[in-house]
C-alpha cells in the first residue's frame, strides 16, 4: 500500500477505488480477473474491524486521514520541531485556526487541516498549555489507535473472538467465513444460481447442504461430534440453532485452559469436515469417518504443540534476557529456516512444516 504517499497527500477518490479493486482481486482470487460472484463478502464489510464482524482489512480513506492528522499533532505537541518551524516560516503562524484560513495555504496542508476537523475536539489542552489527544489513555496521538477508533462502528459482533483462536490464519479465515455464512455450501451456491448438487454428499440424504446441516445436524457430522466429545473429554451443546451458537454456548461451559482447548477442537473439527467434504466432491473420495477423526486429532495435536513451543520459547527468552551491551544471536531452527516464531505468520510457517512432514511428535 502507498503508505508514504498517504502520509503527505489526501488520495483522490478514483485512486482509492483503483487500489481497492486490486486488493479485492488479490483477496478473493489472487489473479487479475475477479468478478462480483467471486467475492464472498461485500467489500465494505471486509473493511470493517474484526470486532464489528468484518475481516479487518484497512479502510484506505480512514488510514489516509489518520496518517495526515499526524502532521497536525506534530505542530501541536512539538511547537519547536523542524516541521512546526517550517510552517511558521512559510505562513507566519502555527495556530491551526489561523492556518486553515490562510490565503496562501498549500493544497496538501489544506487537505490535512480539512481532515483534522473530522476529529472534532479530540485534541485538548491541559492547564499548563501542553496538548493531549483525548482518544488515548496516554494522551499521545497514534495512527493505529486513530484508525481503530474511526473504523469502529460501535456494534460488537458476538463471534469476533474467532480471530484469537490459536489456529493457522487460513483456518481463521475459513472460520470467519463460516460465522458470516459465506462458505460456498450448496445452499449458498443455489442462492447465487450456480450449478450444484442438490443432496448432502456426507450423509447421502436429500437435505440441501447449508452450513448448519454440514457442521451440526448432518448424521455424518453428528457422529464426528459424538466421538470428538468423548475423545477430548468435552461436553458439547449440540441442540443449538447454528454452528456459531454451538461454539459460543459450549465455550461458556468451559473454564480456564479448557476454553482454549474447545476453541482449537471446534476449529479443527469444522476445518477437517469442510476439507473432507471438498475431497468427496472434487476428488471423488467416499465419506470416511475414521479418516476425518484421525485428521482432527492430528490438527489439534500439531496446533497445540506449536502453541506450547511458542510458550516455552517465550519463557526461555524471559529467563535469558541479554543485557543491552551483550549481543546474543537468536538460535535458528533448521527445518523452518527462520528465528523464533512470534507472529501469526510464524505460526503459519510452523503449521505448514508440520503438514508437510506429517509428524505428530507424540508417540
Ligand atoms: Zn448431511
Amino acid at each position: 500500500m502507498p503508505i508514504h504517499l498517504m502520509q503527505v497527500i489526501k488520495l483522490p477518490q478514483w485512486l482509492v477505488q483503483d487500489i481497492d479493486r486490486l486488493r479485492r482481486k488479490f483477496l478473493w482470487r489472487g489473479e487479475k480477473n475477479c468478478l462480483g460472484g467471486h467475492c464472498l463478502v461485500n467489500w465494505s464489510k471486509c473493511c470493517l474491524p474484526k470486532q464489528n464482524g468484518g475481516l479487518g482489512i484497512h479502510n484506505l480513506e480512514i488510514q489516509n486521514e489518520a496518517l495526515l492528522v499526524k502532521w497536525v499533532w506534530l505542530i501541536l505537541s512539538q511547537p519547536n520541531s523542524n516541521w512546526a518551524n517550517t510552517v511558521r516560516a512559510l505562513y507566519g503562524t502555527t495556530d491551526i485556526h489561523e492556518l486553515s484560513q490562510h490565503p496562501l495555504l498549500s493544497s496538501q496542508l489544506s487537505d490535512i487541516l480539512r481532515t483534522v476537523r473530522l476529529f472534532g475536539s479530540s485534541f485538548c489542552t491541559k492547564p499548563d498549555g501542553t496538548v493531549y489527544w483525548s482518544w488515548a489513555a496516554d494522551g499521545i496521538y497514534s495512527v493505529s489507535k486513530a484508525v481503530k477508533r474511526l473504523a469502529h462502528t460501535g456494534v460488537i459482533a458476538p463471534f469476533y473472538k474467532i480471530w484469537r483462536i490459536r489456529v493457522p490464519s487460513k483456518v481463521k479465515t475459513f472460520l470467519g467465513l463460516l460465522m458470516l455464512d459465506r462458505l460456498l455450501t450448496q445452499s449458498n451456491l443455489l442462492t447465487r444460481s450456480w450449478p450444484t448438487q442438490t443432496s448432502c454428499v456426507l450423509c447421502q440424504s436429500q437435505h440441501v447442504e447449508d452450513s448448519d446441516h454440514l457442521f451440526r445436524t448432518c448424521q455424518f457430522s453428528t457422529d464426528i461430534w459424538t466421538t470428538v466429545e468423548l475423545q477430548f473429554n468435552l461436553s458439547i451443546l449440540r441442540q443449538m440453532s447454528s454452528p456459531t451458537e454451538m461454539w459460543l454456548e459450549t465455550k461458556k461451559l468451559q473454564t480456564g485452559e479448557s476454553k482454549n482447548k474447545w476453541d482449537v477442537v471446534w476449529g479443527a473439527t469444522c476445518w477437517t469436515l469442510w476439507k473432507h467434504r471438498c475431497r468427496v466432491i472434487f476428488d471423488g473420495d467416499s465419506p470416511t469417518l475414521h479418516r476425518v477423526l484421525l485428521d482432527i486429532e492430528l490438527n489439534v495435536r500439531n496446533w497445540s504443540i506449536i502453541v506450547y513451543i511458542f510458550h516455552l520459547i517465550t519463557q526461555k527468552r524471559k529467563q535469558h534476557k541479554p543485557s543491552s551491551t551483550t549481543f546474543i544471536p537468536r538460535p535458528r531452527l533448521p527445518f523452518i529456516g527462520h528465528g523464533f516464531p512470534r507472529s501469526a505468520t510464524a505460526f503459519d510457517r510452523w503449521a505448514t512444516a508440520f503438514d508437510r512432514s506429517a509428524t505428530t511428535f507424540i508417540p
